[in-house]
């Protein structure tokens, strides 16, 4: 462990729907999926309606659409197949790229931190992230979650970095921007044309899509390590 003074700060940055883009991604692999079983559009929106938005966990939604489409299936294969298959879908993105590695030469370190299963990695990977950042923390590999602290900080830990003068970014009102704010984080909240549901709280600035978050922690300059 460095000395505190000395450490850099800390961008936290969510990943589904942040760095990157899962709707679409999971939108693409609805299409394929229903294609390839000959179910039609209806099906889709029916997928995507039950998705809620990746709130759901997988082995429930999956046990839905078994039930509802009568498929002749077990929703624990279709969970295997659905974590082997989605990763494919993402891909590196190049205003993801060109921020985070402005922002790391202006002095910052940079952290992932994300509430998720064992699709995490491997999308990371298929976005070509890992080095890019500095540090990456699984809530399923854990045991913590946001917006508990302990996983700000175990991030914070991992990138050798402080939390004191860093931000947290992501599209989550509660987990990314609460959770966020409950450690110390200055906030950015990726809105995805949705708006602020939260009362007592509010984040410092809100975006629509992640490369104005990065044009935004751009515009800081540069960072000192100790000084912020
Ligand atoms: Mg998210």
């Amino acid at each position: 462990m460095k000395d505190a003074a000395a450490m850099q700060p800390i961008l936290i940055f969510d990943l589904d729907d942040t760095l990157i883009d899962r709707e679409r991604a999971f939108s693409r692999w609805v299409n394929d999926w229903t294609d390839h079983r000959g179910l039609g559009p209806t099906a889709q929106e029916w997928i995507l309606a039950a998705d809620a938005d990746s709130d759901r966990p997988r082995l429930g939604l999956f046990e839905a659409i078994v039930e509802h489409f009568g498929l002749p299936a077990s929703a624990e294969e279709l969970v295997d197949e659905f974590y082997r298959e989605f990763p494919t879908y993402f891909e590196p993105d190049p205003v993801v790229h060109d921020g985070l590695s402005q922002l790391r030469s202006n002095g910052w370190k940079i952290g992932v931190a994300t509430n998720g299963s064992r699709a995490q990695r491997p999308k990371m990977e298929a976005a070509n992230l890992f080095g890019l950042v500095d540090g990456v923390c699984v809530s399923r590999e854990l045991g913590t979650a946001k917006p508990d602290p302990g996983i700000f900080h175990a991030v914070a830990d991992a990138a050798e970095a402080t939390l004191a003068g860093g931000w947290m970014i992501g599209d989550s009102p509660s987990s990314d921007i609460a959770g966020g704010a409950g450690v110390g984080l200055r906030t950015i909240w990726i809105a995805r044309g949705r708006r602020w549901p939260l009362t007592g709280i509010v984040p410092e600035s809100t975006v629509e899509r992640v490369g104005e978050a990065l044009d935004l922690l751009g515009a800081l300059g540069s960072v000192d390590s100790g000084t912020k």
